[in-house]
């Protein structure tokens, strides 16, 4: 834990480093991101070590969905921030046609990156090295629910970055609202809506620019052209890996009545070839975060049939990939996210009762589409709106470099989810 004194002396330090100019050099940042990604590098083992004990997460989830995205990430930006940085022409006016206009992308100063706790080194790790690329100092709250994740950041990064121009605070609720009520120049915030709309208030009050990467609703689409075989292997992968706790993790399925039973025949293969007879057993699944998880997920079996899955070991912080029938819209399990490997079933029997249906909830995180007629997919895509959307398949939209958010300084970068990104991919099957 850090005790309000360190918070203080963390940002004030920091924002000296800033007005210093330290990370005005192009080369320093340059050697704080390859210094990160030598961090990665040399602590695979200790890194993987912390998300097997906070999430039980495997190590191929673990160097896949969250080192190696992050190592790929700093290549990416090495690889373009030069060209980033660089001052931009813009097409003169009538006004200016004997001028040289030139917009500069100025770094904000010091940025506030609040991660979450269900890929703990990802979130929080992802957008600082866009800040840094962008010349930010960044205070770094790893989030507290996964707590080994947060304590193996705060140990090893001090070891690779420069100690002035970037701190990691250690905490939970009361350190992050007492860090909230400091002035930042940016925060960058990954979590729940409900958490989002406490940040935003606090940082209304200095007028300090947001990104709000909050969670929501992902639809899955499904008609009878497909090669059933693929699609639920393809929207298993996407719901079990992390056993769901996945903000763009299929939440719910929209299938006709006929389809369901055909989707629920294969998904009991499917789920017994990947985890055998006995899931629990499994090195490949993960477990849910906490009991207060365990407990708000196994509500949601009761509001329906189930059909595959269903087994909760609240001790050992497990629940079954789980298919639910007989399952009413009004039902908690289908107005909240889900965030678990709870997969319910809800009837249509077109693709214009599926668009009815999404268009009047929220708009989803994301939409999946899973159709061989290139008409319905084009339908589906524009006649809903959200916040990406993946056609035959899920989650890998994610890992193209499509989605383009802006983080601090006025760069952007590419890898990360959210309503502000707007990624189509589109797979043929
Ligand atoms: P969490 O509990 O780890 O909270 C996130 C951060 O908010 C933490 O740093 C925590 O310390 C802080 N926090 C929590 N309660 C607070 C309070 N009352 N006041 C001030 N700060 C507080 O994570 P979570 O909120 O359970 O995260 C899960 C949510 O995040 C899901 O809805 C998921 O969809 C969403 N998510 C979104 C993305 C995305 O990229 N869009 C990625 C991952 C998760």
């Amino acid at each position: 834990m850090s005790s309000s004194e360190d918070m203080k002396r963390a940002i004030q330090r920091a924002r000296e480093a800033f007005q210093c100019g330290t990370t005005l050099s192009i080369d320093f940042r340059k050697r704080q991101l390859k210094a990160l990604k030598r961090m990665y590098e040399e602590n695979e083992a200790a890194f993987c070590s912390a998300l097997a004990q906070d999430l039980k997460k495997p190590k191929q989830e673990a160097i896949l969905l969250e080192l190696n995205l992050l190592k790929d990430d700093i290549t990416y930006i090495l690889s373009r921030m030069d060209d980033w940085i660089k001052p931009e022409k813009i097409a003169p006016t009538i006004m200016t046609m004997f001028d040289q206009p030139l917009v500069y992308h100025d770094p904000y100063g010091v940025v506030l990156v609040l991660g979450a706790w269900n890929y703990p080194v990802q979130l929080a790790l992802l957008p600082v090295s866009g800040a840094i690329a962008a010349g930010n100092c960044v205070i770094i709250k790893p989030s507290e629910v996964s707590p080994a994740t947060a304590e193996t950041i705060a140990k090893l990064l001090p070891k690779y970055l420069d100690k002035e121009c970037y701190h990691v605070i250690c905490g939970g609720i009361p350190e992050t609202t007492e860090l909230l009520k400091e002035r930042f120049d940016y925060i960058f915030y990954t979590g729940s809506t409900a958490v989002g709309k406490i940040v935003r208030d606090a940082a209304n009050k200095n007028l300090t620019p947001v990104t709000l990467e909050l969670g929501g609703k992902s639809p899955v689409y499904i008609d009878d052209s497909v090669d059933m075989e693929v699609a639920v292997r393809r929207i298993l992968w996407g719901k079990c890996i992390n056993l769901g706790q996945t903000c763009i993790a299929p939440d719910y399925i929209l299938c006709s009545k006929q389809l369901q039973d055909k989707f629920v025949e294969v998904a009991r293969r499917v789920l017994e070839e990947w985890y055998g007879t006995n899931p629990k057993a499994s090195p490949d699944l993960c477990r849910v975060i906490n009991e207060k998880h365990v407990d708000r997920l196994s509500e949601y079996l009761k509001e329906g049939t189930v059909a595959v899955g269903g087994e909760v070991d609240r001790e050992q912080l497990y629940i079954a990939p789980t298919i639910l029938t007989d399952v009413s819209p009004k039902s908690k399990v289908m107005t909240d996210e889900i965030f678990g490997p709870i997969l319910p079933i809800i009837s249509v029997e077109s693709a214009y009762e599926a668009i009815s249906f999404i268009n009047a909830r929220e708009k989803p995180l994301v939409l999946y589409i899973f159709s061989a007629l290139e008409n319905i997919q084009k339908l589906l895509l524009s006649h809903t709106s959200s916040g990406g959307s993946c056609v035959n398949d899920t989650m890998i939209h994610l890992s193209g470099r499509g989605a383009q958010l802006p983080v601090p300084g006025g760069m952007n970068v590419w890898g990360l989810c959210g309503l502000s990104c707007l990624c189509v991919c589109l797979l043929v099957m």
